[in-house]
């Protein structure tokens, strides 16, 4: 598995170069202004005392309060953490909301716990980082394994720990808690946005009105995108989970599907559908192909393989800098994750914005300012990548180097 994190540096170094920024600005962005590493004490059920690792990265704080999720994996360690905390400095710089980076998480397999360790392990995060959080200081929010009810534990802790009632201090909590309208679809729907913003840009012959889309995993942000597009007239002919994917060309009912994977657990054997494997649906021929699932999926060996018209990584960091460089060569537009993903964020600080100003914001009213958000930082992206004759993860780079140089 290649490093996250300097998959990232290299990609700074490239884009430093590429504008000339000076080399003391690249400098300080290569370090994190804290790395804070924790050892949380769990009680578990059988009374025995158990130590577990946790970390918060506090990366750049030069645009608002550090921003980022909490990640609960048995592999998740420093540096994945620091590649995430840096990319969501840049992620947040290239929407323009006033947010900074940062990023969390533990060691643990949340599985192997029960629900009371589990929130006891939540708490003791909390406990151990409280001076350094807070709304106009650190706002974490979930991640891969953690949920709205972790965000309300930790809200909880926080609140008994301070006093502070805004409930600003966490995003991504329950809607009873102070939670957004249209957190849990935002990166699929944002993802959306995005494609139709840079569509016109996407292929020299155009893509078709109805286009054939291909998306790898089902989870929060690929059963949303895919439900999305589908609902809009696109052919989503493929979707797959870890243990696989199905095909049918005429398309997926995806509504059906969720019913169906809900249902039964597994995507194989769906009505009408054939079961492919992931690296087969990888290499169907699409007008978009979404990574959705997790990093390093693309890469060098099966880079030259792929048959998509152009890609757009919603997972973060789907495309190794090897594959990006051959897809580039080749001539497939790669709309970045850095662009395509943020409505997630986005609708974090919305939610952050809403608990500070005491207001509850409808869906409706959500959507429609994460449009002219996602909208807005395409049509910046685009021009940069096009006035520095690169490709769109560069623009998306050199856009948010720009706004953070401004600033700091
Ligand atoms: P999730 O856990 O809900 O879903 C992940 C999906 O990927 C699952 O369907 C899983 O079965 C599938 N998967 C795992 N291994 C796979 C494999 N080998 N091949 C194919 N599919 C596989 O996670 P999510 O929240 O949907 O996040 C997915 C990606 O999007 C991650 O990279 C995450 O960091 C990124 N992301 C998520 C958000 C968000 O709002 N949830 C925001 C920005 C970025």
């Amino acid at each position: 598995m290649q490093n996250l994190f300097e998959n990232a540096m290299a990609q700074l170094d490239k884009v430093a170069k590429l504008k000339n920024f000076e080399k003391e600005f690249i400098e300080a962005l290569r370090h994190p202004d804290r790395d804070i590493r924790i050892s949380i004490p769990v009680t578990l059920d059988d009374g025995s005392l158990k130590i577990f690792e946790g970390y918060r990265i506090e990366w750049n704080n030069a645009l608002g309060p550090y921003k980022g999720g909490i990640r609960y994996h048995p592999l998740t360690d420093i540096n994945e953490i620091k590649a995430l905390a840096f990319l969501m400095m840049i992620k947040c710089a290239v929407t323009g909301i006033p947010m900074g980076g940062g990023k969390g998480g533990i060691t643990v397999k949340p599985k192997n716990l029960s629900k009371g360790e589990l929130e006891r392990l939540s708490r003791g995060w909390v406990q151990k980082l409280v001076d350094n959080l807070g709304p106009y200081k650190d706002v974490p929010a979930p991640d891969v394994n953690t949920t709205p009810e972790i965000m309300s534990w930790m809200v909880d802790e926080y609140e008994k720990l301070t006093g502070e009632k805004s409930g600003a201090c966490f995003t991504g909590k329950p809607l009873d808690r102070g939670g957004s309208e249209g957190r849990g679809p935002a990166t699929g729907l944002g993802g959306y946005y995005v494609f139709h913003a840079l569509r016109p840009h996407l292929a020299e012959d155009g893509l078709p009105q109805n286009c054939k889309v291909i998306v790898q995993g089902f989870g929060n942000v690929g059963s949303n995108v895919a439900e999305i597009f589908s609902a809009h007239g696109h052919i989503v002919m493929a979707v797959s989970d870890s243990k696989g994917g199905i095909y049918n060309e005429n398309g997926l009912d995806i509504k059906k599907l969720i019913e169906y994977k809900k249902a039964t657990g597994s995507l194989s054997g769906f009505e009408g559908a054939k079961d492919i494997t992931n690296v087969e649906l990888l290499e169907t021929p699409c007008d978009l192909l979404i990574p959705a699932a997790f990093e390093n999926v693309i890469t060098e060996q099966n880079a030259p393989k792929l048959r998509a018209k152009a890609i757009m990584e919603l997972a973060n960091g789907p495309i190794t800098p090897e594959a990006d460089e051959i897809l580039f060569k080749a001539g497939i537009p790669v709309i970045p994750d850095i662009l395509a993903n943020s409505g997630g964020v986005t609708v974090s600080y919305f939610e952050w914005d809403q608990n500070l100003k005491g207001e509850h914001w409808s869906e409706e009213e959500v959507n429609k300012k994460l449009k002219v958000i996602l909208d807005d930082s395409s049509k910046k992206v685009y021009e940069k990548a096009r006035e520095l004759n690169t490709n769109l993860r560069n623009g998306a780079f050199i856009l948010a180097l720009e706004r953070i140089k401004e600033k700091t």
